[in-house]
Parts: C-alpha cells; sequence; structure tokens
C-alpha cells in the first residue's frame, strides 16, 4: 500500500512540476513571438516608410507623372523601363494604346495574358463562347471555375486579377460583319485569335476599311502560323488568298485535335508582335509569315507576296466598303461556318437506311446476327469505341471491301438468317457516307447509326465517353 501511496504521490508531484515547467515554457514562447512580431513590423514599417516616402517624393512634385509615366507603373514595368530598346516610351505608347483581341480561346489566352501583364492601356476581349473542360488543356486563361460561364467574363476576371490598373473591356457578343465595325474601331490594334476562316476574311476586311493592323495567328494539330496584315503597306488577308480554299481543306481543332501548347507558343508570338506595334518598336511581321513546327520545334520565316494591286479589299480598285461589308455574306463566301462548333447533321441517305442508337441496342439484345463497322480514323478509335466494332477508316474502305464480306460472313455464323451491316462514326456524318459507298459496292442493306457515337452516349450509354 505504502509504496503504491508513494508512486502516487511521486506521480502527482511530478505532474506539478511539469505544469510549471509548461507555464514557464509557454511565457517564453510568449515573450519570443511577441519579440518576433514587434521587429517584424518595425521592419514593414520601416519598408513602408521608405516606399510611401519614396512614392510621395514623386507624387508630390509638380507632376504626378515622370515622362507619362506615374510613380506606380515606373515600379510595376520597371523591367521594361530597363530594357534600352523600350524604355519610358515604349511603356508610354503602350500605356496609351488599345488592343482587341477577337477570341478568348488557345490563342487569345496567352495574348490577353501578356497584354495585360504588360500595361496596356485598354485592352478589348471579344467572344460569344463559354468556357468547356475539354478546351482548358490550351485555354490558359480561364479557370476551372468558370466552366459553363462566358469566355469573356472569364478571361476578363483573370486579367483584372493580374493587372487592375488597365481598362479591360468585355464584348460577349460574336463579331460579325454587322458589329465588326462598330467594335474594331474603337481600338488601334487587332489581334485574329479565332479559328475560322469567314472570321479571317471578315476581320482583314473590315482592319482595312478602318485602317488598323492586324496581327492574324493560327494553330492546329502541331503546327502554328502567324503574320500581321494590313501594316506599313503590307498585304491583307484577301491580298494572298483572293479565294477561300475549299471548306474541306480547313479543319477544326475539335475535329483534327491541337497540342495545347502550340497555340500558346502562337498567341505569345501575336502578343509579342501587338506590343511591338502598340509601342513603336522593332520589325513587325508584316509581309512576312512565321511557321512553327512543334515535333522538331523548328520556327520558319518566310517572306510572302505583296500587296496586290488588284485585291477587291485593299487595292487600287477595291470594291469593298462599310456598306457593303455590313451585309457581306462571309459564311456563304468561304462555304465554312463562323465558328468551331461540330459541323451541321447532315442528311445524305434516306431514312430506311438509318437506324437510332437505340434500335441498334435493342438488335444486341435480341442477339440479331450484325456486324458493326466503325469508320472512324484508327486514332479516335482507340479512345473509346463500341465493343464489337470492327474499324475500318472510312478513307480505307474502298480497299478494304473484301475485309468488310469477311467479317459480315462471320458474323453469320451459328444464325440461321443472314447478318445486316451497320455502320457508325463520331456524330453521323461518315457514317452515312460510308453507307452510301457500301450500298453501291454490294451491300445495299447497310445502314447507319443515326448521330453516331454522340447519340449512342446520349441515348444508350451515358457512361460511354464524349471527346
Ligand atoms: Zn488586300
Amino acid at each position: 500500500m505504502d509504496n503504491m501511496d508513494c508512486g502516487v504521490d511521486d506521480i502527482v508531484r511530478e505532474i506539478e512540476k511539469l505544469k510549471l515547467d509548461k507555464k514557464e515554457i509557454e511565457n517564453r514562447i510568449g515573450q519570443l513571438e511577441a519579440l518576433l512580431s514587434k521587429k517584424d513590423g518595425d521592419a514593414s514599417q520601416m519598408e513602408d516608410n521608405q516606399t510611401s516616402s519614396n512614392f510621395n517624393s514623386m507624387v508630390d512634385g509638380h507632376n504626378t507623372f515622370y515622362n507619362g509615366l506615374t510613380p506606380g507603373m515606373i515600379y510595376r514595368y520597371s523591367r521594361h523601363l530597363l530594357l534600352p530598346d523600350f524604355g519610358v516610351e515604349g511603356q508610354k505608347n503602350l500605356s496609351m494604346s488599345s488592343i482587341l483581341v477577337v477570341g478568348a480561346g488557345g490563342l487569345g489566352s496567352p495574348v490577353v495574358l501578356y497584354l495585360a501583364s504588360c500595361g496596356v492601356g485598354c485592352l478589348g476581349i471579344v467572344d460569344s463562347d463559354v468556357v468547356e473542360l475539354n478546351n482548358l488543356h490550351r485555354q490558359i486563361v480561364h479557370p476551372e471555375a468558370y466552366v459553363g460561364q462566358a469566355k469573356v467574363k472569364s478571361a476578363a476576371a483573370t486579367c483584372r486579377a493580374i493587372n487592375s490598373s488597365i481598362n479591360i473591356v468585355e464584348h460577349n457578343e460574336a463579331l460579325q460583319a454587322s458589329n465588326a465595325l462598330d467594335i474594331i474601331n474603337k481600338y488601334d490594334v487587332v489581334v485574329d485569335a479565332t479559328d475560322n476562316l469567314p472570321s479571317r476574311y471578315m476581320i482583314s476586311d473590315c482592319c482595312v476599311l478602318l485602317d488598323k493592323p492586324l496581327i492574324s495567328g493560327a494553330a492546329l494539330g502541331l503546327e502554328g502560323q502567324l503574320t500581321v496584315y494590313h501594316h506599313k503597306g503590307g498585304p491583307c488577308y484577301r491580298c494572298l488568298f483572293p479565294i477561300p480554299p475549299p471548306a474541306a481543306a480547313c479543319q477544326r481543332c475539335s475535329d483534327s485535335g491541337v497540342l495545347g501548347v502550340v497555340p500558346g507558343v502562337i498567341g505569345c508570338f501575336q502578343a509579342l508582335e501587338a506590343i511591338k506595334i502598340a509601342s513603336c518598336i522593332g520589325e513587325s511581321l508584316s509581309g512576312k509569315l512565321l511557321i512553327l513546327d512543334a515535333l522538331s520545334s523548328r520556327v520558319r520565316i518566310v517572306k510572302l507576296r505583296g500587296r496586290s494591286l488588284h485585291c477587291v479589299s485593299c487595292g487600287e480598285n477595291a470594291t469593298l466598303s462599310q456598306q457593303n461589308f455590313r451585309t457581306f455574306d462571309y459564311e456563304g463566301f468561304t462555304q465554312s461556318p463562323m465558328s468551331d462548333k461540330a459541323p451541321p447533321k447532315l442528311s445524305l441517305i434516306s431514312n430506311s437506311a438509318r437506324i437510332s442508337s437505340r434500335e441498334y441496342k435493342n438488335l444486341i439484345d435480341n442477339h440479331e446476327p450484325r456486324m458493326l463497322l466503325d469508320v472512324r480514323p484508327a486514332h479516335h478509335f482507340r479512345i473509346t469505341a463500341i465493343p464489337e466494332a470492327i474499324n475500318i477508316p472510312l478513307s480505307m474502305l474502298a480497299d478494304e471491301i473484301s475485309l468488310v464480306k469477311s467479317c459480315l460472313k462471320d458474323a453469320e455464323k451459328g444464325s440461321t438468317k443472314g447478318a445486316s451491316l451497320y455502320v457508325v462514326c463520331r456524330r453521323g456524318n461518315d457514317s452515312q457516307r460510308a453507307v452510301e459507298f457500301l450500298s453501291k459496292n454490294g451491300f445495299s442493306g447497310a445502314k447507319d447509326i443515326i448521330g453516331g457515337l454522340e447519340s449512342w452516349a446520349q441515348d444508350v450509354d451515358p457512361t460511354f465517353p464524349i471527346y
């Protein structure tokens, strides 16, 4: 018992001692923290005093501007001012300029980020699209939180967070012939960061009419291009391309893919050209084309044809006027849509040669003998496919007729009736082209699945990946 009592006393005493120690340690920590915060406070006070005394000494002078720049601008853009070839003049010119960026996508993202951060006086952004998750790999100005919201709103918010001292104007609308003159007229320099042919012609024409330099970029797949139109006697877009290329030659990122960093690099070059023109330094890419090959990281600059005297837009007898510009049908002229959206759903074959994705699912459930031919390119097929599908890309179909025949025969094995041939693609256009071809080549019963894999994902299997 004694031993036990003694043990308890020892424990109590030790607890008391530790409590005292703890109190002493806490007191000491408190003293040291107070000392530390006093030292921090003194240091920042000294810094504040220094900054405000520097600031005040400049602001309180006869002028709050030093060679056109406020003390705040001198501090923010000091690394620009230190460049002998840019300096105060360059920054001042930039801060007095206004630049319109058409498109807040893959190209527009780095353009607006750099133009905002470098202190362009007024930055306009025009776009009518919303932020989409499958574009964020290249549209780096948009945070995830803005998915589903207007791109212009998202881009402007990011730019304001980077530089609250410049004027950012949001044009949350599609730039079209009907509004382009009014919008572009408010700016000194225009950056074309769109991704479609009719916009390219329209923006170039508008810049010629309003006499604005135009920095035009393009990026697709693993390649990018960049030039400056209608600047210092250089050609406009129509001088080089009086006749639009066939619509089939114009690919879209949503169909052909694009490595995210490629528009990033081209967009940075566009920002560079815009900054040089707005600040009146260096030599622009007018009359020259910069070509980026991402796989080799090679950049080439080739000379372009000069201005064409016969150009309907900027030539000697130009027929383009503000009046006919407003009503010009750029989509009709180029035979392509003014957006990067999916191509319209075609209706090439009769309804009797088509079935819905739900109907096809019923055939599977009823174990109907069948063959499913997927005519997408092989690299699309590798992304995702309906498990039973056999892949023969549309471009190879003519050479693979015997393969279709043998696969169809295999599908008939163990069945008393003949197997039917069904064709699927991504959206339901190529599958119709394939059925058209197949029906002329001995497969009269071939049918396409309406709406392709997109409708399969929507109507049959919501877990099926879309891309
Ligand atoms: Zn021209």
